[in-house]
């Protein structure tokens, strides 16, 4: 590990190193630190935007997808030139612009069950931006076997969700959350039903907070708890989830 900043990253790092809480020995955690952002969609825009401004050494984001016109409406890190092109480089070109001192890899793929694992093992902690259930119990079950960190978030319409996992450490996984995908006819997609697009920004932002909260040791965890959004009422709710004994990914 690494004693001290360099001048020119205390001077970017300034408002990180000035708060005591994270200091010149965070701020290099953070330098040192590997985050792996499944999709670079609404949640993973401002996730990753956050996360290279705030000095993660290696950022790595696994998506498949190119960028298309109607995601420009809350994929922040996106432009209208991108469109067309691989989401992995339209994002990796912007956080370039951001933060040229990161390393940043791109996986230009989809997360399936054969190649997760491979995937994950290089990163400190995974970050779920994904849009779908199946990819959210791959993220999941793989994080759980390889003893990771998930910070997960899912929006739709006006509202989002958010909690951190980490059942190997005790504590609720996100299956023992949602024990059952939901019926594919019943669930609400952002392509049928719509996603008002600035609830992705603060649900993002929020994920990207509890990323470095987690990577610091700072404050209280979201493990075992679920942070409910309401943006119609402007309000957020907390609620405990217990873990499932019966659980098939955690359970005894
Ligand atoms: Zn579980």
């Amino acid at each position: 590990m690494r004693d001290d900043l360099t001048d020119d990253e205390l001077e970017r790092y300034a408002r990180h190193v000035i708060l005591e809480e994270v200091g010149e020995e965070g701020q290099i955690k953070l330098l040192e630190s590997k985050v792996l952002v499944v999709g670079a969609g609404g949640l993973g825009a401002p996730v990753l935007m956050y996360l290279a401004a705030a000095g993660i050494g290696t950022l790595g984001i696994v998506d498949h997808d190119v960028v298309d016109l109607s995601n420009l409406q809350r994929q922040i890190i996106h432009s209208v030139d991108d469109i067309g092109r691989p989401k992995t480089r339209s994002a990796a070109e912007r956080l370039e612009t951001i933060n040229p001192d990161i390393t940043i890899i791109e996986h230009r793929t989809r997360l399936t069950a054969s190649n997760a694992a491979d995937l994950f093992a290089d990163y400190d902690l995974i970050v779920d931006g994904s849009d779908n259930f199946a990819a959210r119990y791959l993220c999941n079950d793989t994080s759980y076997s390889l003893k990771k960190p998930l910070v997960s978030a899912a929006l739709v319409r006006f509202e989002g969700q958010l909690s951190t996992f980490k059942a190997y450490d005790g504590g609720p996984c996100y299956r023992c959350l949602f024990p059952e995908p939901p019926d594919p006819d019943l669930v609400p997609r952002c392509d049928t039903v719509g996603i008002f697009g600035a609830v992705a920004g603060v649900m993002g932002s929020l994920q990207a907070t509890e990323v470095l909260k987690e990577l610091l040791g700072l404050g209280t965890s979201m493990a075992g708890q679920l942070l409910l959004f309401d943006a119609l009422d402007q309000t957020f709710r907390k609620i405990k989830v217990p873990k499932d004994p019966d659980c098939p990914t955690c359970g005894n």
